[in-house]
């Protein structure tokens, strides 16, 4: 099958086109006017999300040498996301799928970032532990199968992505200042600060406290030099970048060993994170384990992603009917 994908949880419109489980076209339109805000304004989100639905579409269709009539399905993000961001995706795949008559799928965001990962040759085999870093989430998912899986750790508080802009706001950087930590912290030493690791028990995560520690942090070096950040800021960055994600891996590895799991992928948005990708990667290597990490533009935001749950759920002639709504929280 031909499956028409779209995503617009967030501030990405994103488009894609697959057949037969292959990837033709992946078409993402960031939105650049949240910048000014230090975070995602929902409402300005879901008017853009509406200038750029349509474009997204076509430059997918363009991309992919498809004709829109011989799509056959629709696949879309229901949740969880952004409400109003959330209803022009879903508004224009039920638009698109009522005109072309073509059956509706809806696919969960989170199942989703997880599921990028049968996207090419490079596939874990179930069961396998998916660390999911975004924006709005962090989760250690047990995946037993495409549509089976079980949250087995998760962060009590803010999630790792927000933990990355919340102290690049502090930082005085734009949002999203995750990609801007990961630059500066390539060029930084990072072991300069120590911030503390959160005694949180189990596989679940916390980050309120580092964030509360970075902040005290600067204030009182600030106090001392105000030019403290300026002149640290690849030190500061390295050593945030490096407690992120030694909090999240020695959670990983705990999971791995007591569900005695070999096949460790990540994904999200923090997955783009070099330090997170090469920790990893350090940790299967001295474990003997298989280190999963999908490739850039599978990590944030994009409509592939939602392709590739369409098509697993296509297979399995799981479709939803004209009358679904879009869910803000939606769990698996
Ligand atoms: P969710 O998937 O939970 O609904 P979201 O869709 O907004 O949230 P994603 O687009 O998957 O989240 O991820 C965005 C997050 O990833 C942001 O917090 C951003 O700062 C972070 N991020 C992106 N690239 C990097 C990077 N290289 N290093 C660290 N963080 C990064
Ligand atoms: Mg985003
Ligand atoms: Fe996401």
């Amino acid at each position: 099958p031909v499956i028409l994908a779209i995503e617009s949880s967030c501030d990405e419109t994103s488009a894609a086109i697959c057949a037969d489980g292959v990837m033709l076209s992946n078409v993402i339109a960031n939105q650049t006017i949240h910048e000014a805000y230090g975070g995602v304004v929902p409402e300005l989100a879901s008017r853009v999300h509406q200038q750029n639905i349509v474009p997204a579409v076509q430059q997918a269709l363009l991309n992919a040498k498809v004709n829109k009539n011989d799509i056959d399905a629709v696949a879309f993000t229901r949740g969880p996301g952004l409400l109003g961001s959330l209803l022009v995706g879903v508004s224009f795949a039920k638009a698109f799928a009522l005109a072309k008559n073509l059956p509706l799928i809806e696919v969960n965001h989170m199942q989703a970032h997880v599921l990028a990962h049968f996207i090419g040759d490079n596939k874990p085999r179930f069961p396998f532990l998916c660390l999911t870093v975004s924006g709005g989430h962090t989760q250690i998912v047990l995946v037993k199968d495409y549509f089976d899986m079980e949250v087995i750790g998760q962060t009590l508080d803010d999630a790792a992505g927000e933990a990355m802009d919340k102290t690049s706001k502090i930082l005085g950087l734009p949002y999203p200042g995750g990609p801007l930590i990961d630059k500066y912290a390539r060029l930084g030493n990072a072991d300069a600060y120590k911030f503390p690791e959160p005694q949180i028990p189990g596989l679940d995560f916390s980050f309120s406290g580092l964030k509360t520690s970075i902040l005290y942090f600067i204030r009182d070096n600030t106090a001392r030099n105000p030019d403290f950040v300026q002149e640290n800021l690849n030190d500061i960055c390295a050593s945030v970048e490096k407690r992120i994600a030694t909090i999240l891996l020695n959670k990983l590895e705990k999971a791995a060993l007591e569900y005695n799991i070999q096949d460790i992928a990540l994904a999200g948005g923090v997955s783009a994170n070099t330090g997170l990708r090469l920790g990893l990667q350090a940790l299967c290597a001295k474990r003997g384990w298989n280190a999963f990490i999908p490739k850039m533009e599978y990590c944030t935001d994009n409509a592939a992603m939602i392709a590739i749950a369409g098509y697993h759920k296509y297979l399995k002639g799981d479709f939803i009917g004209q009358d679904v709504a879009p869910l803000a929280r939606m769990p698996f």
